[in-house]
Formats: structure tokens, C-alpha cells, sequence
């Protein structure tokens, strides 16, 4: 095993890396390849970390998310697979009106961490009171992985933390790219249920 490898268990914990990793039952899809070594982040905190490790070590790394879009049959993944399972959905800016029977919420900033799926978004929103963001990729995909396709979701972005070969930035969807960022939240507007 490449001693790159070793580093990265020791920095991650052995327990929590794994090597030579069936994705099949990682991917929507069933993706029946492998992944040379395998990580499980579910914090963003521990998504900085292992990019970060990746990068300082020249480890290439696929970030997944809920693997809706990997065909079942692919070669074999050189390098660090890293499963993004952040959850955290937190509510910022509100906007509204007090009357006497209290805050009326006319919009609220949604913080979403990037690993959270659409489904879960919209349990949340609806438990708050907020419309659903009905995006048109699956329901089960991550936001960090539909934030690149889906038109309706991108709209409702007002902004999106990236990982960028270590630095941390806030971009529009305007200045986001596939090529080089890792997304690690999104700020979405979102209107109240009517
Ligand atoms: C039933 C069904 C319907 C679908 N309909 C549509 C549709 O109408 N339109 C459409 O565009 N797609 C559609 N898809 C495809 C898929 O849902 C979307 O592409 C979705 O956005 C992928 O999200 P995911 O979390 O599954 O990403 P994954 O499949 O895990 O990854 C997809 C890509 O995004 C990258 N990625 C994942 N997370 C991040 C991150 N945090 N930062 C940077 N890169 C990341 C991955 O490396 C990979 O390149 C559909 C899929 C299904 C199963």
C-alpha cells in the first residue's frame, strides 16, 4: 500500500479509512466498482480535512455524494473516494413583518451543508414553513452534487461555500466551476408556505 495511504489513515483514523472499498453500496446507482481508499466525512470539518490531505499528499479524490449519476460499470477509482455525509441545515437572515400575533416569516436564508439530500431539504423547509425547492434532478441527490445541473436550484442559490486546492471561498453561481471547486454549502432564499 502507497504510503500516502498510511498518512492519511493515521491523520483520519484507521478505523474510519478503508482500502480497496466496494462503492456499490455508496452510489444510488450500484456502481459496482472500487475505490483504492475510501473515506466517509460528515462534517464539513472532516470534508476540509481529508481535501486538504488529498491535496497536500497529491492524492487524487472524487468527492461523492448520493451517487445518483455514476453508471453501474465504471473502472476502478485511483485514489481517495470521499463520501460527503454532512447534514446540517441551518436557518439565517429572515425576513418578515411583526404584527400582534408575532414574526410573520416572509423569506428566510437556508444554510444547507453540501451532502444533504433534496428529500431532507425539503422535510426540513416544509417543518419550518417554507415553500419546497422543487429542483429537477432527483430527490435523493445531494446538494452538492445538484447544485451543478439543476437550473432551479442554482437560481435559488444566493451563495455557495467552495474548497479550492485548500482555501475556503464564497462564490455566486455564477463563479462556480466543476473544474476546480468542491462545494461545502449552499445558501438558498427560500419564501415562506403560502
Ligand atoms: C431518477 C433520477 C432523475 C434524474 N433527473 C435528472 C435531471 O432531470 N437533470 C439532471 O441534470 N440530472 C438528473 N439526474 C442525475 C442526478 O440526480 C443529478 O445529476 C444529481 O445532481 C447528482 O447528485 P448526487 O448527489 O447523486 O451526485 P453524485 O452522483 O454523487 O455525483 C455527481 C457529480 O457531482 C460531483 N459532486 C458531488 N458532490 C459534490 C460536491 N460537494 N462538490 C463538488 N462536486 C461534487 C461528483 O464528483 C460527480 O462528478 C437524475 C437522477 C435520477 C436517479
Amino acid at each position: 500500500m502507497e504510503d500516502r495511504y498510511k498518512l492519511i489513515a493515521a491523520a483520519l483514523g484507521e478505523e474510519r479509512v478503508k482500502y480497496d472499498e466496494r462503492l456499490i453500496h455508496h452510489t444510488y446507482t450500484k456502481l459496482k466498482s472500487r475505490a483504492e481508499i475510501f473515506y466517509i466525512a460528515t462534517t464539513l470539518k472532516e470534508l476540509i480535512a481529508v481535501l486538504d490531505l488529498a491535496y497536500e499528499l497529491k492524492i487524487p479524490y472524487l468527492v461523492l455524494g448520493a451517487g445518483t449519476k455514476y453508471l453501474t460499470k465504471r473502472a476502478d477509482i485511483k485514489g481517495l473516494v470521499i463520501k460527503n455525509r454532512t447534514t446540517q441545515i441551518k436557518i439565517g437572515a429572515i425576513k418578515g413583518k411583526v404584527s400582534t400575533s408575532g414574526l410573520g416569516i416572509e423569506e428566510a436564508q437556508i444554510e444547507v451543508d453540501s451532502g444533504v439530500s433534496i428529500n431532507k431539504l425539503n422535510d426540513f423547509l416544509y417543518e419550518s414553513g417554507l415553500e419546497n425547492l422543487r429542483g429537477i434532478s432527483s430527490s435523493l441527490s445531494t446538494v452538492g452534487g445538484a447544485i451543478f445541473l439543476d437550473s432551479v436550484l442554482q437560481a435559488q442559490a444566493s451563495m455557495i461555500k467552495v474548497w479550492d486546492k485548500g482555501d475556503i471561498e464564497n462564490v455566486d453561481i455564477l463563479s462556480l466551476d466543476k473544474n476546480k471547486h468542491v462545494v461545502l454549502s449552499v445558501v438558498f432564499g427560500v419564501k415562506a408556505r403560502i
